[in-house]
């Protein structure tokens, strides 16, 4: 893998249409695809609606968004309505987060957000339109790429340094469980991944956990059982290896 974009001989009417082109032909060339490993991903034809790239192995599709800062908590995407749509869709795009520099013109930090961390909770409703825009009324979407647990922010390039291909298909197969989980299920999964994830530590206690009670009472107004629905989870991420159980209370985060 190679930082550098190629030089491109065609000329583009803009500088957001030549960073397209350029991060684009860069993905084609360089990128693999982090479900199977495949060497290549496959770009899709122009103007599909929610996907840019296949991987011809596995099927998987991802969409590429780029830019030159650093993504915030919360990046633009499609249409709303259609990223809701595509939600439950097996073809619901992964998505990949690229951030370059204009000057060198290389890759900085390539991430991939595997499809199964989109819940219907981290996909915002923008408000529509102004009338006097050219598409009126269009409704978009952000997604909050700050509800996102740590674990499913997979990075493949990061500062400027490629990470090895081996950990990037390890972290990728650690959360794979949870695609065997409807939508629904998954929020308070992944909502309580994130608490266990921000004590910033691997060894960590239920008591821990259930100072979240407040923050998950308000992201889930109406549930009045969060301290079981917290245990619940732990259990489950247990099950699935992604957690261990150490004593009564106890429990440690596998590496
Ligand atoms: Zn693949």
């Amino acid at each position: 893998m190679k930082l550098g974009f190629e030089e491109s001989q065609t000329a583009y009417a803009s500088d957001s249409q030549s960073a397209r082109a350029w991060t684009e032909a860069w993905v084609s060339a360089w990128a693999y695809c982090p479900h199977c490993g495949h060497a290549k991903m496959s770009q899709f034809p122009n103007n599909s609606p929610v996907a840019d790239f296949l991987c011809l192995s596995c099927s998987e599709e991802f969409e590429l968004k780029s830019q030159k800062g650093k993504f915030g908590a919360k990046v633009a995407d499609g249409a709303y309505r259609t990223k809701c749509e595509r939600l439950a869709a097996s073809n619901n795009p992964n998505l990949l987060l690229m951030n370059y520099d204009r000057k060198s013109l290389s890759v900085v930090n390539l991430m991939i957000v595997p499809k199964h961390f989109f819940v219907r909770d981290i996909i915002e409703e923008r408000r529509p339109l102004a009338a006097t825009a050219r598409r009126a009324g269009w409704i978009g979407s952000n997604i909050l790429l700050g509800r996102v647990p740590e674990s499913g922010k997979i990075h493949i390039v990061q500062n400027g340094v490629i990470r090895p291909k081996e950990i990037v298909l390890q972290e990728w197969q650690k959360t794979l469980f949870l695609r065997s989980e409807s939508p629904e299920t998954r929020g308070w999964l992944l909502d309580v991944m994130q608490c266990v994830e921000s004590l910033g530590k691997q060894d960590f206690t239920l008591d821990e956990i259930y100072a979240f009670e407040e923050h998950l009472g308000r992201l889930y107004p109406g549930n009045h059982n969060v301290r079981p629905k917290i245990r619940q989870q732990l259990q489950y991420l247990r099950d699935r290896g992604f957690i261990e159980f150490v004593s009564r209370g106890s429990y440690r985060l596998r590496s």
